[in-house]
């Protein structure tokens, strides 16, 4: 059963601020089976399973592998029918 609905997350939340390599998702590879459909809805290609990580689960989890190329766009958040994504809004630049 999903734990929680795919959602955005202000970019003043604490895990997506403090840090120079912003990542705009945040993936949770223990709740992830593997089932590549984020990956497959993702345009830019952002995302890839994890070939050096099991989860608990068996699975190879999802990970982002481009941040670069994420657009914060939560396509993959909504996609996952775990709920296993989560989305931060990059910051404005100054
Ligand atoms: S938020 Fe959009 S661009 Fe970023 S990983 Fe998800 S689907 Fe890809
Ligand atoms: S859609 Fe969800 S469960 Fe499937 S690979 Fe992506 S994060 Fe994992």
């Amino acid at each position: 059963m999903a734990m929680s609905a795919p959602h955005a997350v202000p970019a003043h939340h604490a895990a997506a601020r403090g840090s120079t390599s912003f990542r705009p998702i945040l993936v949770a590879g223990e709740r992830c089976k593997g089932c590549g459909l984020c990956i497959d809805v993702c345009q830019p290609g952002a995302l890839a399973l994890d070939a050096s990580h099991v989860n608990a689960m068996g699975h190879r989890p999802a990970l982002l592998v481009h941040p670069d190329a994420c657009t914060s766009c939560a396509k993959c958040a909504r996609m996952c029918p775990d709920a296993a994504i989560s989305v931060f809004a990059r910051p404005k630049e100054a």
